[in-house]
């Protein structure tokens, strides 16, 4: 019979520490509208926006996802909350934001290249689903 439709917001299993699509994105093999570059990271908006501003700020380093970060990257995480606020300042998000990171499958990960979502310009709503 037909197989059943992909899951509407599951997650994607992690696939052995493969070159993700974000890879091909810093490389500049696929397209993306980049806000924000620096040797340590990049910020690019989501192609699928789930609010009317919806980026993702990602290390360049592929670390796949925030539960296998260690103290070596301290510094790093760091930085990406910093960038990601201020990539929210200039994008005008006066009225707040929310970050996100998915982890796995029950976090409903489905790229395993570590990723905070920055998302506002709508009243988002709590507890997400
Ligand atoms: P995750 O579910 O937290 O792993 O989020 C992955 C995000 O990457 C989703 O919001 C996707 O819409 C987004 N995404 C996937 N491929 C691309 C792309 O090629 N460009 C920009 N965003 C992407």
């Amino acid at each position: 019979g037909p197989r059943p439709p992909a899951k509407a917001r599951g997650g994607q299993a992690e696939s052995g520490g493969q070159p993700t699509i974000f890879s091909k994105i810093i490389a500049r093999s696929v397209p993306a509208t980049i806000l924000y570059e620096d040797d340590k990271c990049l910020v690019f908006r989501d192609v699928a926006p789930q609010a009317p501003v919806h980026f993702l700020v990602i290390p360049k380093r592929p670390i796949p996802r925030i539960s296998r970060v260690g103290p070596q990257d301290t510094e790093l995480l760091g930085h990406l909350l910093v960038v990601a606020a201020r990539t929210a300042q200039a994008e005008g998000l006066a009225d707040g934001y929310r970050l996100v990171i998915n982890d796995g499958k029950h976090g409903a990960q489905s790229v395993y290249h570590l990723h905070l979502h920055v998302l506002g310009g709508r009243q988002l709503g709590w507890p997400p689903g």
